[in-house]
């Protein structure tokens, strides 16, 4: 309800576009052609093209350009209610369940997704992390089907190497108290971790991680470091630890593994971005999906 009131129909929702992207009061607009500010009109026709005409020379501007918005067959109402769905609720929605709120084919739904996830909840130009960060890495993917264990099994591949191969393995660095940033990497290798800890966090920064051999070097490239001994089955030692991630780790696997959809590399790294924007916005006061609207708007 709360929904319907803001965003009623499609013609709402573009002329909440036009405003926020180019006539905050909905009329006056910067004209490329003229070079100067103009009154724009909403062109009126039939069709209802989504797109406004400076009234001096003509030209138009088509407000939905550049978004993701842009040539879509779905109504941009309907896409303004799936941001919605998705970020009201706590742990967010499925495809599945997005597919019967919206009417629209299961196809459309995950395609909607995927575009909400990798484009406008992408942080991965964030600023780095610093203050007291913890980071670690971990393995994501459940069991292979039965279909995929009779493969392995008819190509006499090694049944653990196989499941290992896919398996995705996600990196994460968090501020304790603060933001975190994660990603997919193509694997757990020194060099590929350190790359991404260079990446996500700042120098200096004192850092913990467990005791996997990637870390070990961290002193000696500029970070202030402190290993918690996991493999001597040792958790916790004061301050060292690596608990946060751990819990945010948790809560992802969660989430994959209650998912309907097989796990493919860049359907994660994409519900991991859902999981990350989600926890950077934890603490704030503004609704989500208002801040979703605006990354949707955002040139
Ligand atoms: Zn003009």
């Amino acid at each position: 309800m709360e929904f319907m009131r803001e965003f009623p129909d499609d013609e709402t929702c573009l002329r909440h576009v036009w405003r926020e992207r180019f006539a905050p009061d909905g009329e006056h607009a910067f004209c490329q052609r003229c070079e100067v500010e103009r009154t724009f009109k909403r062109y009126e026709t039939a069709q209802k093209r989504p797109c406004w005409f400076c009234q001096t020379c003509g030209h138009r501007i088509h407000p939905l350009k550049g978004t993701i918005f842009e040539g879509s067959s779905t109504s941009l109402q309907l896409w303004f209610y799936a941001m919605y769905l998705i970020t009201s609720t706590r742990c967010g929605v499925s495809a599945k369940q997005l597919e019967r709120e919206l009417g629209v084919t299961y196809k459309t739904a995950w395609r909607m997704f995927n575009k909400i996830r990798n484009q406008l909840m992408d942080e991965s130009d964030a600023e780095p992390l610093s203050g007291e960060v913890e980071m670690d890495e971990t393995f994501v993917g459940g069991k292979p089907r039965e279909s995929y264990r009779r493969e392995v099994a008819r190509k006499g591949w090694n049944m653990q190497t196989a499941y290992w191969d896919r398996k995705a393995v996600v990196f994460a660095a968090v501020e304790r108290g603060g933001r975190i940033r994660a990603s997919v990497v193509p694997d757990s290798r020194g060099p590929t971790l350190h790359a991404k800890i260079n990446e996500y966090v700042l120098p200096a920064t004192m850092v913990y991680t467990d005791d996997f051999h990637a870390y070990k070097q961290l002193g000696k490239k500029g970070y202030q470091h402190k290993r918690i001994n996991h493999s001597a089955r040792i958790y916790v030692q004061g301050d060292v630890h690596t608990q946060t991630i751990e819990g945010f780790f948790g809560l992802f696997k969660n989430g994959v593994r209650g998912s309907y959809h097989a796990v493919s590399k860049k359907w994660l790294q994409g519900y991991l971005n859902e999981y990350t924007w989600r926890y950077n916005r934890r603490d704030s006061d503004r609704s989500m999906f208002h801040d979703l609207l605006e990354e949707a708007v955002r040139d």
